[in-house]
């Protein structure tokens, strides 16, 4: 008798997670992957972005841990957390745009991407 409760996923593979760099199961009920097929092992999980990112950035940023980086309106998951923890001159950045630029809103510096207030060249990376 099969069992009515068994998740039907529409993928169901074993793979290399460059977020928190396990070996895990990817699976999705759903076929949208780009929400739904979340790294189990990943902190609060991760999305197929955010593996493309750490896959980037060890491709062309191996030193990645000790350059700054900025990155703008992270997530508190995933990508945003291996950065934040293991970058050394990491800045996270939100945008309040009822609050003055270039201060600490809410625990993040408020940038407007389209007007930082950082000096020029002050980050090696911005994601
Ligand atoms: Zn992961």
């Amino acid at each position: 008798m099969a069992d009515q409760n068994a998740k039907q996923y529409v993928v169901d593979y074993e793979g290399f997670c460059p977020v928190c760099e396990n070996t895990v199961r990817f699976r999705s009920t759903h076929q949208w992957f780009r929400d739904n097929l979340i790294c189990p092992a990943c902190p609060n999980g991760s999305k197929p972005r955010e593996r493309a990112l750490m896959l980037a950035m060890k491709q062309y940023c191996a030193d990645w841990p000790s350059l700054s980086i900025h990155e703008s309106s992270p997530m508190d998951r995933g990508a945003s957390i291996v950065l934040r923890n293991k970058c050394t001159n990491y800045t996270p950045t939100h945008f309040f745009p009822d609050q003055p630029t270039g201060k600490v809103v809410n625990g993040y510096r408020n940038e407007n991407l389209e007007r930082q207030t950082f000096a020029d060249e002050s980050f090696d990376v911005v994601v």
